[in-house]
């Protein structure tokens, strides 16, 4: 962090522009906005100012910068275009401790000010730190597509219920497991449709049924965490997490990812690498269904999609059986988020019509599946879980019809920075991706798609590029 982010109280404190023309105007209106004395030294006035000045909104003072214009200034911004009237200013209002700041000259400045979107009270401030203000300003105009307008009654009304929320809530959690839902309710919704009072009178029936009705009760989200590129979660599977008491997690769950649930969340790692369960399955189940009933709002965060190899569906089961509510978001699963990062389209009119998506985990040295089904002509074969696997899965396909040089593809860590894409054959792969020491998570997928691999990649994170100059790599005819 290169500046510290402060929002400055000075109503009714003396400030001083120094500069009279349309800028000054600029930061002068700022700072009449948050109601402070603004007092600007200037030898002559814009027509800006010059409007305030005969308003009496600002107190002008027609004459060259001199220190003592400093006295009891809690806040300086320059904004002429002399330079040495700029250096003069900064100098003497960093001696005398007074924050100042230069306009476009961030050496001489001990502040910068930031883009803002006003929804008073509530403010967002966005800065770039100086090293590019056109992102910062790009970003403010989407935030302000972002926040509707009535953020600021909707942030009023909160304001003038809030003490008698406290009162009724002695217990932190409780309280903002109440303002959550009123701020994400229907309350929320009639303030955005301008029926303020009527959202008033809700809030209040809301909050009488609270307090005299039962304890909260929890809930589980299921959620799909996606491949692990945080960039790949859906909006809801962001909005739960940050919202959520407790993040139940397992190992394919990126640290990215889990930067982005709510701070002061607690985190819990169940685990599940292959044979190194950090907590089995029953257990989770379990553990899911006493955080809610501890009134916990759980999100259950899961590696790809929840309803794809993920158990998602047993651990619902037992939260239904002991009637907890619960919720799944669906994630982009490894299949659809790997391929697409890797530059191999699933499907594809001239190569493949349909696409099986398949577990390769080993029981016993040996892999239970459909072969027939799954080795077939124009189809695509995902595999999950197959790195251990992978000499056996490539055997049987070719023992169940395809042919050996049928092109096969093993992406580790798709999606994310790490991503390495090796490119061989069913005859091939298991020796190069030995060779390459690739390690879980790994995805495979065969088929006549993989040759658009070399057409259609895109994303090249440094590691894979590197390995792309590999001349040891097999690859198909
Ligand atoms: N529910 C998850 C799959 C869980 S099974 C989903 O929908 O994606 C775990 C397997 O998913 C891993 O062994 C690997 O085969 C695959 N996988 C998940 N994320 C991956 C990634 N980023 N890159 C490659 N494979 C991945």
């Amino acid at each position: 962090m290169d500046f510290f982010p402060i929002f400055l109280q000075i109503n009714g404190k003396h400030c001083v522009v120094i500069g009279g023309g349309e800028v000054a105007a600029r930061k002068t209106n700022l700072l009449l906005q948050a109601g402070a004395d603004v007092s600007v030294i200037a030898p002559e006035l814009g027509n800006t100012l010059a409007r305030l000045a005969a308003e009496n909104a600002i107190d002008y003072q027609p004459t060259r910068f001199s220190s003592h214009h400093l006295d009891r200034a809690v806040v300086v911004i320059a904004a002429t275009d002399d330079a040495a009237v700029n250096q003069e200013v900064s100098h003497a209002a960093q001696q005398r401790n007074i924050p100042v700041n230069v306009v476009d000259n961030p050496a001489l400045c001990s502040f910068i000010m930031p883009s803002v979107i006003d929804r008073s009270p509530i403010m967002v401030a966005v800065s770039s730190g100086g090293s590019s203000p056109v992102l910062a300003r790009l970003l403010r105009a989407r935030l302000e597509t972002l926040i509707p307008s009535a953020y600021s009654r909707l942030a009023q009304l909160t304001h003038r219920f809030r003490n008698t929320v406290k009162q009724h809530f002695a217990v932190p959690s409780r309280r903002r497991l109440f303002w959550e839902k009123i701020l994400q309710g229907n309350v929320a919704e009639l303030v955005f449709s301008g029926q303020d009072d009527k959202a008033a009178e809700l809030l209040q029936a809301q909050l009488a049924a609270e307090a005299s009705g039962d304890a909260p009760r929890g809930e589980v989200y299921l959620v799909g965490g996606g491949p692990g590129n945080p960039d790949l979660l859906t909006f809801r599977a962001l909005r739960l997490m940050q919202q959520a008491d407790v993040i139940v997690y397992d190992h394919l769950v990126s640290p990215e990812v889990l930067a982005l649930t709510r701070r002061d969340a607690e985190r819990i790692y169940v685990g599940k690498e292959r044979d190194h369960h950090a907590m089995h399955q029953e257990n989770i189940n379990e553990l899911l269904v006493n955080l809610a009933q501890s009134g916990k709002r759980v999100v259950r965060l899961k590696g790809g999609d929840p309803f794809i190899f993920g158990r998602g569906g047993e651990e619902i089961e037992t939260l239904s059986s002991h009637q907890v509510n619960f919720q799944v978001v669906p994630g982009i699963t490894a299949a659809a988020g790997v391929a697409a990062y890797a530059g191999i389209p699933l499907t594809h009119r001239d190569y493949a019509q349909s696409c099986v998506f398949v577990t390769g985990h080993l029981k016993d040295g040996s892999v239970n599946l459909d072969w027939e089904g799954i080795a077939r002509a124009n189809q695509t074969i995902v595999i999950y879980m197959g790195l251990l696997g992978l000499p056996v899965l490539c055997e049987e396909l070719v023992k169940h019809g395809l042919s050996s040089t049928t092109p096969a593809a093993i992406i580790q860590q798709g999606t994310t920075p790490n991503q390495r894409v090796i490119i061989g054959t069913l005859e091939t792969l298991p020796t190069v991706a030995k060779r390459a020491q690739m390690k879980p998570p790994t995805l495979i997928i065969v088929g006549e798609v993989v040759r658009l691999h070399d057409k259609l990649a895109w994303f090249m994170p440094e590691e894979q590029s590197a390995a792309a100059g590999l001349p040891d790599l097999v690859r198909p005819e």
